[in-house]
């Protein structure tokens, strides 16, 4: 058991980044956990594209147009405001000035903006294409330089402690909830203990493995978003889950990004036949119909036919020298898994990438639970609406991360947040009852059941009949999980199937109750009512 000022769940961007600038106070104690044997180890360590800042002939103002039009409507334009107003200088001073990550710079020494789809202007700042990777080594790097900061490793958040829920005192059911720290797994000695903490910050990243095809690596399994809607926690836009049209679909490689710009280089999608598509779906636009187009385009060709993949094609519209040196690692990803990029098309699926919904907090990251925050991908702050613009997520979790931490440094420093519970107020995990040993086989029989429900069910294309059955599925699935659950020693694939089944009903129920296709919610079934679709 152990008492701090600060726990933070997750060491993404976003957890890194409320570490560190809570860790400026020295006073302060933060523990950061991560499941992962790695502190590195996250979403964010695979960001490909890059981060946004501000372009040379950009404006704030037009940064928050480019994300209202990408969301479809259903952003906030107060958190747009805040991402475009301090993004670009948070940016500059926490990654580029304290983390010292170098961005790329052009012969003069001036930043190299990337373009991206539907930014109005050049903005992104990357590392090659491995910016996540070198962002997250910075943050990771500059941790170090803070003792008051722990960083944990191989710990799993099992569940928030929160009162009324986990109090010895009656009286508590009168109060509003609250959060006071996490029951934690530390999967090297087996066991869970209490960490008990002021403030409570999960950072646990997005949920993309409840799908079968996905970018997500193995950790992003909801487990922050279960937590908190376990304990009660206001969840929104959980239907809003974003696919990109091609990962790779070659075994040892599964669901590695094939960039959007292979189709913007001229790579044409093809049938395994090896027939073009994409005009009968998109005329106009063909292979550079927007991203969404494109993704349920392949979904159909693949129902309709029976595929479990189909092709992109470069190699016949690009020099092999060319391919080389344009997309190096691509090629060199692919090479490794058998399949030579500059001589022959490349398996590729839609897969699920980007959670737009999560854990509902307003502009300092406060969830409906007291003391409870949560930033990066396990929150909403409303910013992504029913579609994110390209490479804003990166730095959400930078801005809000940083917002977190100001406002719990105050918090603390102003003495509001209610106090930290005893030790003997909060129960120890209960293991009485705990005989059985987690059946590998089961744990990962019931994680493909649930992948192949949410991608067929609660997939690209949704409609009514659909998700009452994943949902009819999912229940039956939860229930024989629980029982499972209520007598298996904890494991962290344990706590990760449990997780997983919670968050995919609550995604495939936000979907069933969203008769509107907007975004990247598409029903098969929306209901046209005037001139509208509901
Ligand atoms: C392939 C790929 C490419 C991308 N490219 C870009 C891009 O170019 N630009 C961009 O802006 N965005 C990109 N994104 C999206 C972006 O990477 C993520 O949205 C963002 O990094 C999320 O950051 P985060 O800090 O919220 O979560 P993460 O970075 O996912 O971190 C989550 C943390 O929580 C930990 N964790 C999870 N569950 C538990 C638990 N139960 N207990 C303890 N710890 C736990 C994990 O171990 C990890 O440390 C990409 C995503 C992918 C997958």
């Amino acid at each position: 058991m152990k008492t701090t000022d600060v726990l933070i769940i997750g060491s993404g961007i976003a957890g890194a980044t409320a570490a560190l600038q809570l860790a400026r106070n020295p006073d302060r104690r933060i523990i950061l956990i991560t499941r992962a044997p790695d502190p590195r180890e996250s979403n964010s360590r695979y960001a490909q594209g890059g981060i946004i800042s501000r372009g040379e002939d950009d404006t704030a103002e037009l940064l928050v147009k480019d994300i209202l039009a990408a969301g479809a409507g259903a952003s906030l334009p107060r958190a747009a405001e805040i991402l475009a107003e301090e993004g670009p200088g948070l940016l500059e001073e926490i990654l580029v000035g304290t983390a010292g990550i170098e961005f790329d710079h052009d012969s003069n020494g001036e930043p190299e903006y990337g373009q991206e789809a539907a930014h109005s202007r050049r903005r992104i700042l990357h590392v090659g294409d491995g910016t996540g990777r070198a962002i997250m080594q910075g943050l990771a790097e500059t941790l170090k330089r803070f003792p008051n900061v722990e960083v944990e490793t191989h710990f799993t958040g099992v569940d928030l402690i929160t009162f009324p829920h986990h109090s010895r005192d009656p009286l508590t059911a009168y109060e509003p909830i609250a959060c006071h720290g996490a029951y934690v797994f530390d999967r090297q000695a087996h066991t869970v203990h209490r960490t008990l903490a002021a403030a409570t910050i999960l950072a646990t990243g997005g949920l993309g493995r409840i799908y079968r095809n996905t970018t997500n690596p193995a950790g992003a399994r909801g487990d922050g978003l279960a937590m908190a809607s376990r304990a009660g926690a206001r969840i929104v836009n959980a239907e809003y889950i974003q696919f990109h049209p091609t990962a790779l679909a070659v075994p040892g490689a599964e669901g590695f990004l094939i960039s959007e710009a292979v189709r913007g280089e001229g790579g044409v999608l093809l049938t395994p036949e090896g027939e073009p598509f994409m005009e009968k779906y998109s005329p106009e636009w063909k292979d550079l119909a927007p991203r969404d187009v494109v993704a349920r385009a392949i979904h159909s060709e693949m129902e309709d036919h029976n595929y479990s993949y189909v092709l992109l094609d470069l190699a016949s519209h690009m020099s092999s020298p060319k391919i080389k040196e344009r997309f190096p690692n691509i090629y060199q990803e692919c090479k490794r898994v058998g399949v030579d990029i500059s001589r022959e098309p490349i398996p590729v699926v839609p897969a699920a990438h980007y959670f737009c919904g999560g854990v509902a907090v307003d502009e300092w990251g406060r969830s409906s639970i007291q003391n409870l925050y949560a930033i990066g991908e396990v929150s909403c702050t409303g910013l992504h609406g029913a579609n994110r613009l390209a490479s804003t997520s990166l730095l959400e979790g930078l801005v809000w991360g940083n917002r977190a931490a100001q406002d719990v440094e105050s918090r603390l420093a102003s003495r509001t947040l209610p106090p930290t519970p005893r030790l003997e107020d909060v129960p120890p995990w209960d293991e009485s009852g705990l005989t059985e040993a987690p059946d590998p086989a089961l744990i990962q029989g019931d994680m493909q059941t649930i992948q192949n429900i949410m991608w067929h069910y609660v997939g690209l294309i949704r409609s009514g009949d659909r998700l009452s059955r994943a949902i009819r599925e999912l229940r039956h699935l939860q229930n024989e999980i629980e029982t499972f659950y209520s007598v298996t020693k904890l494991s962290d694939g344990l706590i990760g199937l449990r997780n997983a089944v919670e968050v995919a009903l609550i995604v495939a129920q936000a979907a069933r109750h969203n008769r509107q296709s907007r975004g990247c919610h598409f029903r098969s079934d929306a209901v046209q009512v005037g001139d509208r679709l509901i």
